[in-house]
């Protein structure tokens, strides 16, 4: 059974999504920012709706439809502008950033010159087969250029390579929960709801 007719928390909320292309963070971000009245930032949908004919916008397409990343300090200032809407006031589910250290350790700092922290860490797990069979579903179903079957493989390595050793630094820094992603989403959703109310 899900919880979705709880009411959202009035205090709002900071988390950040970590998990490996394909685990299903859209979603469950989505769900999760809906619960709790925050904006559901995802980077990857901010990057892709760039102006493809902007010289911006064909700078970001050849860094991800082949499964690259766009440059950190891109990533970044989206992510600060982005913030610095009314609208994430009171708190944001960020899906996608940061994605590498350097973003992580950027992202700390600039946090903490607000006098903020993130109040949790959701790492979404699931095994390798299952993230090939969703993202190859993906494709099928949306036509993504990095979802194509060159792009994935070399996107599931860079997640292990540059966005994993988020894991430990958030572990670290005691502010992570691990959730696996496999199961109905409305099984995942109750799972992440759990570990976001126990963490508050
Ligand atoms: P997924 O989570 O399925 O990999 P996203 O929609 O989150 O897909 O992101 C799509 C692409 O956008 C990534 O593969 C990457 O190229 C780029 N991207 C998104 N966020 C970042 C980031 N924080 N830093 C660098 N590149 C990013």
């Amino acid at each position: 059974m899900t919880d979705q007719n709880k009411e959202p928390s009035a205090n709002g909320i900071r988390v950040v999504f970590v998990g490996p292309p394909g685990v299903g963070k859209g979603t469950q971000c989505r769900r999760i920012s809906q619960y709790f009245g925050v904006p559901h930032l995802s980077t990857g949908d901010m990057l892709r709706a760039t102006d493809p004919d902007s010289d911006f916008g064909k700078l970001v397409r050849d860094c991800i439809d082949d499964g690259g990343f766009v440059p950190d300090y891109v990533a970044m200032r989206m992510v600060i502008q982005r913030l610095r809407q009314p609208d994430c006031a009171n708190g944001f589910i960020l899906d996608g950033f940061p994605r590498t250290l350097p973003q992580a350790e950027m992202f700390d700092e600039h946090l903490a010159g607000q006098g903020m922290r993130l109040e949790c860490v959701v790492y979404l797990t699931a095994d390798q087969e299952t993230l090939h069979q969703r993202l190859r579903r993906r494709f099928e179903l949306e036509g993504r250029p990095d979802d194509s079957a060159d792009a994935i493989q070399p996107r599931l390595e860079l997640f292990t390579e540059l966005t994993q050793p988020l894991v430990q630094h958030y572990a670290a820094l005691g502010v992570l929960n691990t959730v696996p992603g496999i199961g109905p989403p409305d099984e995942v959703f109750d799972s992440l709801l759990d570990s976001l109310n126990t963490r508050r």
